[in-house]
């Protein structure tokens, strides 16, 4: 039998269109036939490099395939390491359990214990959720404009996107939306409604189990709240005894030049969610992080098959050794962002009424006034040999995720097929001249 053509067929159709379903979507962008993966480029089944900018959604910080994370991970299942236990113990799970205490807990004085939730980021999420819940016996959460938290029920009704939440089908209940920094114009502390509320026993908002938050807001467009926001949330929380939890799915695992993205603004968050890179190899793992005080969680309460993946546990914990062992990794982070707000900038430049920087970190990326442009820039960026999306409300932030491991002559190279996809899309829309008078 010959194998299924996987290249598209005359008729359009590929294997893909014909037997998947329509809720594809990332692949729609970027529709080669992808093979192989190393470093910071994806490879389509001719041998076309692509540099990669998209990164799984942040789930790549090092890169595709890492050499050591490969390694370690090939040494495992030869040796006829553990695959599937539940949440037994495993000399995986003790190993990664140990390195994440020792190199990334202790020094930074985060007194967490550890919860392996299903391996989504969603269910890390959930878990934080029903915990907070649970612990104070209070119903509602507040989430932010903008939020992205995944999208399975709990999680989606602390997500702002109308299009993900209109899939839900039903209500999406305990929730109070309150404005995320900046929403309201610059000048404006948005905390200052979420203060009066807490204060005011007939603003009709009932008080809350806890605050979810993205330092960074990775789905919702790149807004980043300031260390003066972030602190003064922290206070509101401690002040009225309401839970602190960070989503660091995206923006943690050093996306934003420290492993946690709250590092910068000091925060300790009651709660901490992360998943995305922390396999280091793109493995499905997530881990809800909390204070000791509440574990109040009964023997299997939160459970799930896929708590714990031995798999994702090794690479992990080498990716933990190799880059998390001082702050080498981190600073080169730092100085990568720093080129990278630079470059942006000067492009920026070149339409300042159309364009401007957003982010942090190697978390930045370009708006657009008008949404069809950033597309646009997408596609001819993909044409150019590069897979870079957007986000954001209206798909109108581009949004560089390069792999945090990126040289920086790869950098140099995705930067400046960037300027050359943003000049190419600007100069298709000249303004019409004036009618001759
Ligand atoms: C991706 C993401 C999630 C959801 O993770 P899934 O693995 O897609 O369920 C939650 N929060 C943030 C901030 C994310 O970026």
């Amino acid at each position: 039998m010959n194998p299924p053509d996987l290249r598209p067929l005359k008729s359009g159709k590929t294997v893909f269109s014909k037997h998947e379903s329509k809720v594809r979507s990332y692949a729609r962008n970027f529709p080669s036939l992808f093979s192989r993966a190393e470093g910071s480029y994806l490879y389509d089944d001719q041998g076309k490099g692509y540099l990669d900018f998209l990164c799984g959604a942040g789930s790549l910080n090092y890169g595709h395939n890492h050499k050591l994370l490969r390694e370690a991970l090939v040494r495992y299942i030869n040796d006829g390491g553990v695959a599937h236990s539940l949440d037994l113990h495993t000399t995986a799970k003790a190993e990664f359990l140990e390195k994440l205490e020792k190199l990334i807990l202790e020094p930074r004085n985060l007194p967490y214990v550890v919860q392996f939730t299903g391996p989504t980021g969603a269910n890390a999420v959930e878990a934080a959720l029903k915990l907070a819940r649970k612990y104070t016996g209070r119903r509602s959460i507040v989430a932010f404009t903008n939020g992205f938290h995944g999208v399975t029920l709990g999680a989606l009704a602390m997500t702002g996107n109308s299009h993900h939440r209109g899939a839900a089908g039903q209500d999406l209940n305990g929730v109070i939306r309150m404005p995320y920094d900046g929403y309201l114009g610059e000048g404006v502390d948005t905390l200052e409604y979420l203060e009066k509320t807490l204060t005011d026993s007939s603003s009709g908002i009932d008080h809350p189990a806890a605050v979810i938050v993205e330092t960074v807001q990775g789905e919702g467009g790149l807004n980043t709240a300031s260390v003066a926001w972030l602190r003064h949330l922290q206070a509101l929380c401690r002040k009225h005894e309401i839970l602190l939890i960070v989503d660091d799915i995206q923006a943690g695992c050093g996306r934003t030049g420290t492993f946690f993205s709250f590092e910068q603004a000091g925060l300790t968050p009651d709660i901490v969610t992360l998943s995305k890179s922390l396999s280091g190899l793109g493995l499905p793992f997530a881990l809800t992080l909390f204070r000791r005080e509440l574990d109040v969680w009964k023997p299997g309460e939160h459970n799930g098959t896929f708590r714990g993946n031995n798999h994702a546990f090794v690479t992990a914990a080498a990716a933990l050794e190799h880059f998390w062992s001082d702050d080498t990794f981190g600073a080169e982070v730092r100085r990568k962002g720093a080129y990278v707000t630079n470059r942006l900038t000067q492009i920026a430049a070149t339409a300042p009424h159309s364009l401007h920087v957003k982010g942090r970190g190697l978390m930045q990326g370009l708006a657009f006034a008008d949404p069809e442009q950033a597309s646009a820039v997408s596609s001819e960026a993909f044409r150019r040999g590069m897979i870079i999306e957007t986000g954001g409300p209206n798909d109108e932030v581009l949004k560089c995720l390069c792999p945090l491991t990126i040289t920086d002559e790869e950098l140099e190279s995705g930067l400046t097929i960037l300027a050359q996809s943003v000049a190419a899309v600007l100069s298709r829309r000249q303004p019409l001249p004036r009618a001759a008078v």
